[in-house]
């Protein structure tokens, strides 16, 4: 067996990681976990300890970890045929159960779903797509997306220029010039205190349309918005927002991109959150739950109306030129239709219906009142606790004191994964849905210590 030594040294020598300090990492001063195995809502690291991990992964581990169910499917599938193609209408047992199970799912208007890798790069599908309507409907200059400030819509070229949190743009030339971002819907940052939700939503509807006649609507394809704020700072939508905001959008013949990569599956406590918050997207984007992370899988699902006009695109210019050499992979459709039966038969939704608010109910029980702690939001299993140096004025600690990641480092020391969200001081908290009421104690005992040792 290796030793940890030995490894530590592959991998600074050897592995250029993602989303990470890559100087730091190469000076050793990153530690980054080596994690060799998993149980429900638990991991265990090569030191042999063992850690409640309250963000499934990132945000994906849906159905907890160690499930035989998925690891036989997937073996199996691997065994009988480990790769065949989708292009030219080809396809596997696996791939054709699954679409025809997502689609059991999605929303009735929903029509067909295109099967890719991860989420960014079905974003990336979604805008082609986007783009391809538009000309086949004799829309040529109708291209433009508009996204909003603090959304996370993933890390590609177009996907990163929708995402709407600086540190993914800087030094890389992003947002590419076809992407516009409109305000964001975050409550609590609004700039006047005195400001209702209602007032705050209608703020928020009224920036996107001066955006939009600023632009020109006959310039703006799509707006794209994931239904619930995830990685720019786990934020519910403010009281009428959707509301406000969809009716402008139906005016000015613009699509609307649901992203339910974090909300898709059940976390929010429905099997999607679009038609909880009475949305009815165009294309929504699917991943993480969709195969628990068992494998990489995503998908991009076309409503009737989209699929009209693809459909006529094809008989005006032939096949459609797009597509991944793992669109469908077998091994990510067999995990999807293992991981979704699971989410059913284990009853993950209405799970993740009870015990989310519960976690979310009782960390505000336990922090409501604390002096730093400016708010504690959440939505199914989804909670984030926001800190601040001063309640009244809602101002932010120094960058440099690191409380934040201070706090989660804390938490690991006490067996419990929480995320320091990438923008501003916030705790995030994703469990997987399986969550029992005592885990969601857990979780709250080592927030409510980690807080008392770092502030
Ligand atoms: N969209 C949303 C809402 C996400 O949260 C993420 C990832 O966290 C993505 C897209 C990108 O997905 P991936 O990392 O699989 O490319």
């Amino acid at each position: 067996m290796l030793t940890n030594d030995q490894l530590s040294q592959w991998d600074r020598d050897s592995f250029l990681h993602p989303s990470t300090h890559l100087a730091q990492h190469a000076r050793g001063e990153v530690q980054g976990r080596i994690i060799i195995g998993g149980e429900g809502c638990y991991i265990t690291d090569r030191d042999g300890s063992r850690l409640l991990d309250a963000f499934a992964g990132l945000y994906c581990v849906n159905v907890g970890y160690g499930r035989t169910e998925i690891a036989d499917a997937i073996a199996e599938q691997a065994r009988e045929l480990a790769y065949y193609h989708a292009y030219m209408g080809h396809g596997t047992e696996a791939s054709v159960t699954l679409s025809k199970m997502v689609m059991d799912r999605a929303p009735d208007h929903m029509s067909k779903v295109y099967f890719g890798q991860g989420g960014s790069d079905a974003n990336e599908t979604n805008v082609k797509l986007v783009w391809y309507y538009n000309n086949i409907r004799g829309l040529p200059r109708k291209k433009k997306i508009i996204s909003r400030w603090r959304a996370y819509h993933g890390s590609g070229l177009m996907s990163g220029s929708l995402t709407g949190l600086n540190l993914f743009h800087r030094k890389f030339d992003l947002p590419l010039d076809m992407v516009r971002h409109t305000t964001s819907p975050y409550y609590y940052r609004r700039d006047t205190r005195e400001m209702s939700e209602p007032l705050f939503s209608a703020q928020c509807a009224a920036d996107l349309e001066q955006l939009i006649d600023t632009e020109g609507a006959d310039t703006i394809a799509a707006f794209i918005a994931e239904p619930m704020l995830g990685t720019g700072g786990i934020v519910p939508p403010p009281e009428g927002y959707w509301e406000a905001i969809t009716p402008i959008l139906e005016k000015h013949d613009i699509l609307l991109i649901a992203d339910e990569v974090i909300t898709g599956f059940g976390r929010l406590g429905h099997m999607f959150a679009s038609p909880a918050y009475g949305l009815t997207p165009d294309i929504m984007t699917i991943a993480k739950g969709l195969t628990s992370a068992y494998a990489p899988l995503s998908g991009s699902i076309v409503s009737e109306k989209v699929w009209k006009v693809l459909e006529q695109g094809t008989d005006e210019n032939g096949p459609i030129g797009h597509g991944w050499t793992y669109s469908a992979h077998p091994i990510g459709a067999a995990a999807g239709v293992a991981n979704l039966k699971l989410i059913d038969s284990l009853g993950l939704v209405e799970n993740a219906a009870t015990v989310g608010p519960y976690l979310t109910a009782q960390m505000q029980a336990a922090l409501g009142d604390h002096a730093h702690v400016g708010d504690i939001r959440g939505e199914g299993m989804l909670t984030a606790v926001e800190l601040i140096a001063d309640r009244d004025s809602r101002t932010y600690f120094d960058p440099d004191r690191k409380i934040t990641p201070q706090i989660v480092a804390a938490m690991g020391r006490r067996g419990v994964i929480a995320r320091a969200m990438p923008q501003g001081d916030i705790i995030g908290f994703a469990p997987p849905l399986c969550l029992t009421r005592e885990e969601a104690d857990t979780v709250i005992t080592a927030t409510t210590e980690a807080v008392a040792e770092v502030l």
